[in-house]
């Protein structure tokens, strides 16, 4: 049985085609610059799965491409091609997943897409004016070309869902979430979901009861979660994914009374705050080179102090958060690295691990540099466990996906 995994974005369409007996990709890619005369397809097809292409096949095609309607319309050209095809129509298609950003406070699990659910995703526009819209673009296209094709909404925010109010209510007027639903809701939901519960099966503890675990997804965006008794308690980012650690180009927490203030000296609008705060921040903003991780280690190493600068920074705030989630569980059991960052920098994870022995972390050095893939970077005397564990959001919509549909009836959605 196969799911068709979808990560729609404003002007991108990224999928996979996923085997549910084997919970592998069987084809993948991805279309860019929708809306663009120069639209660019990418479509990759795994080695093993054609006969004919037994090491896997690619191609990259760039063409207009009007709307999501007309990129998914590509999308399912190219999983039926007739010689490069994965499947022979669309009806060997049992399903499909999509990632939503944000489920506001009432869609805090995964749910069969109805009338209802739409609606309620329209209501969190405001929330996540970004991500949501181009979200539900792609489920509007996909209903339209795969009619009758069960759909099914995975929320970015679901897993924080267990947040207790203490974690995130803010202490503003108590007015003001109940009239705006200004409050935390967290993100990276379905990797801090994925990586916690691959941990639970690396430790043979798949419940993770009575664990108190910190994990990491540094990527672009950039976010660490407590996940007491398998459950997430707290989580860095909050009402936006601004909140938190340093990332990329964003500046994660500043204090609030510093806006206001750089508003007035600089003239900004709330549209150029939010820009400054998002795009021009972060990494990119102290080392004033680049948001990205790789080339900041880069220009540290040859000797660019306000590059060393960015990197202790992110390590430290980082470290904070990692520290004060053990203070939130009452002790720590293991800390799992994932994302582009975390699965990559030997040197972000070694600061951090070696930062950290207070708590029980012993580093390993050479699993930590020298290792790859799944696996853990402490020694084996180390009371708390350090791991690096690459993430699978897919996976894990494809794998709800399955589950709700084959739930008998749409779940209603909570509090209704
Ligand atoms: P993601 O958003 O998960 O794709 O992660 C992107 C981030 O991972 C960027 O900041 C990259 O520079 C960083 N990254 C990817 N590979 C490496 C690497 N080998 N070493 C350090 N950072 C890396």
């Amino acid at each position: 049985m196969k799911v068709l995994v979808i990560n729609s974005g404003s002007s991108t369409i990224k999928y996979q085609l996923i085997e549910m007996d084997t919970e592998q990709a069987v084809a993948a890619g991805r279309v860019e610059r929708i809306g663009y005369d120069d639209a660019q397809h990418q479509h990759l097809v795994a080695p093993g799965v054609l006969p004919h292409k037994p090491d896997g096949y690619e191609f990259r095609e760039v063409a207009p491409v009007l709307d999501h309607t007309a990129a998914i319309r590509r999308v399912l050209a190219a999983l039926t091609h007739r010689e490069i095809g994965v499947v022979r129509d669309a009806t060997e298609i049992a399903a499909v997943g999509h990632r939503v950003v944000h489920g506001g406070e009432k869609l805090t699990r995964s749910v069969r897409v109805t009338e209802e659910v739409k609606r309620e995703i329209r209501a969190t526009f405001d929330l996540a004016p970004l991500h949501n819209p181009a979200n539900l673009l792609g489920i509007e296209a996909t209903e339209s070309l795969l009619p009758g094709v069960p759909q099914v909404a995975v929320f970015d925010t679901a897993f924080h869902a267990t947040m207790p109010r203490v974690a995130y209510l803010y202490a503003l007027p108590y007015v003001i979430y109940k009239r705006h639903r200004v409050r935390r809701y967290g993100f990276h939901g379905t990797s801090h979901r994925y990586v916690s519960r691959r941990l639970g099966e690396l430790l043979g503890r798949p419940s993770l009861e009575g664990l108190n675990v910190v994990t990491c997804h540094l990527g672009n965006g950039a976010s660490v979660c407590a996940v007491k008794d398998g459950r997430s308690v707290d989580t860095s980012m909050g009402f936006t994914p601004l909140e938190g650690l340093i990332m990329g180009t964003r500046s994660g927490d500043v204090d609030p009374g510093a806006l206001p203030y750089i508003m007035a000296r600089e003239e900004l609008t709330p549209a150029e705050l939010n820009s400054m705060l998002n795009k021009h921040s972060g990494l990119l903003g102290i080392s004033g080179i680049s948001g990205d991780f790789r080339e900041i280690e880069e220009e540290m190493e040859r000797g660019d102090s306000r590059a060393r600068e960015a990197f202790e920074m992110f390590e430290y705030r980082l470290r904070k958060y990692i520290g004060g989630y053990a203070a939130a569980m009452g002790g720590l059991d293991a800390i799992v690295f994932t994302g582009g960052i975390g699965e990559n920098s030997w040197r972000l994870r070694g600061a951090i691990v070696r930062n950290l022995a207070f708590l029980g972390l012993e580093l390993d050095e050479d699993a930590n540099v020298a290792g790859r893939g799944e696996r853990r970077i402490t020694t084996e005397g180390s009371r708390a466990s350090a791991w690096v564990i690459p993430t699978n959001e897919e996976l894990v919509i494809a794998r709800d996906t399955l589950a709700t549909v084959q739930e008998a009836e749409p779940a209603a959605i909570p509090g209704r």
